[in-house]
């Protein structure tokens, strides 16, 4: 019997590991083997330079800042295992919990699920070759990148976050298309208004993207109107998807209480969520913020909440 297990290798769920670790609960983490189609450490090994993460003035790589974060708990005592969790049996309230990884069967008395949310993408053809060198799903993470300098970036997508993020990348660009498959937006009035008044943004309408263009960094899109069936390349050194993210939480099978779009809902100002003993952290729970720095935090605060439960129940 485990008193806490951590589904999830991001920075949400090696801080929960690290806090555990520290409170002498001997977490055992699962890290996933290509969960959700992200390496284990996350989506942060998606990426090359995080310049956003206190404590590296000069910007860290992406795989090198989950190296650290997993040597960090395993130093602390936390034991972690390269497997996919399966499915969880969540149906005692209060615990303890199975976990099923494999052919095996693990029991918890606290469950900590830091699973993280996959990037949406359209996977066009030449999009593999080009990820990363111009193709992002993170305005924010990566707008301010020197390759994006007073360049034109393309953004797809026609919600309030890809309004958002268009907007966030004006400050840097030359230019901004946001390209968008219909002739309205699903963004809220407000949003579409800010994006009709900004000078540096322009909105293709009836547009889809058909595939990318460049060799060794993206030069531009491939587009399509579908009302005309012109097809044009435009250019372009950036290219950012805004068209959602898809939270891991398949796994849980409905056994606890998430939004329209499968994240995870917790108690406001904690990470409890419907079942007693359980804590949620990182991106499968918060659709707004989506970074690192906020994923640490909520895997800090599930590690305590977890150590406070577990003691209250007189499980040291
Ligand atoms: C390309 C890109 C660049 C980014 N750049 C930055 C940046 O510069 N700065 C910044 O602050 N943020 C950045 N972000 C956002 C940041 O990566 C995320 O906010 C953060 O990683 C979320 O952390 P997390 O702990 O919630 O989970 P994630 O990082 O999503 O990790 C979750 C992990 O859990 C695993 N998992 C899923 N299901 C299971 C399962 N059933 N069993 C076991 N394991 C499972 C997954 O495989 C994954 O490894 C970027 C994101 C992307 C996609």
């Amino acid at each position: 019997m485990e008193k806490t297990i951590i589904i999830g290798s991001g920075p949400g769920g090696h801080t929960a590991a690290i806090y555990t670790a520290r409170a002498n609960l001997q977490p055992l983490m699962f890290e996933g083997f290509m969960a959700g189609g992200v390496a284990a450490g996350g989506q942060l090994t998606t990426t090359t330079e995080v310049e956003n993460f206190p404590g590296f003035p000069k910007g860290i790589g992406g795989p090198e800042l989950m190296m650290l974060m997993r040597e960090q708990s395993v130093n602390n005592g936390c034991t972690i295992k390269t497997q996919t969790v399966d499915k969880v049996d969540l149906s005692v309230s209060g615990g303890p919990f199975k976990v099923f990884a494999g052919n095996d069967t693990y029991e918890t008395h606290s469950l900590i699920i830091a699973t993280g949310a996959t990037a949406r993408r359209m996977h066009v053809p030449n999009e593999e070759q080009l990820w990363q060198k111009g193709i992002s799903a993170c305005a924010v993470c990566d707008g301010g990148l020197p390759m994006f300098r007073n360049k034109p970036l393309v953004v797809i997508g026609g919600g309030d976050s890809a309004i958002e993020e268009a907007t966030y990348l004006t400050k840097f660009a030359s230019k901004v298309y946001l390209v968008h498959r219909r002739d309205e937006l699903r963004a809220s009035k407000a949003m579409q208004k800010r994006a009709l008044e900004n000078e540096k943004m322009e909105i293709l309408w009836n547009t889809v993207m058909l595939d990318v263009a460049g060799e060794d960094v993206l030069t531009g899109v491939k587009l399509k109107n579908v009302k005309t069936d012109e097809e044009y390349t435009l250019e372009a050194t950036g290219l950012f998807y805004a068209i959602g993210h898809i939270p891991n939480t398949e796994f849980l099978d409905g056994q606890l209480e998430t939004d329209a779009q499968g994240y995870i809902v917790t108690k406001p100002g904690t990470s409890q969520t419907s079942v007693e003993g359980v804590f949620a952290a990182g991106d499968v729970q918060d659709k707004i913020y989506r970074q690192a720095i906020t994923s640490a935090g909520s895997g800090c605060m599930a590690g305590l909440e977890a150590e406070r439960y577990l003691a209250e129940k007189g499980i040291e």
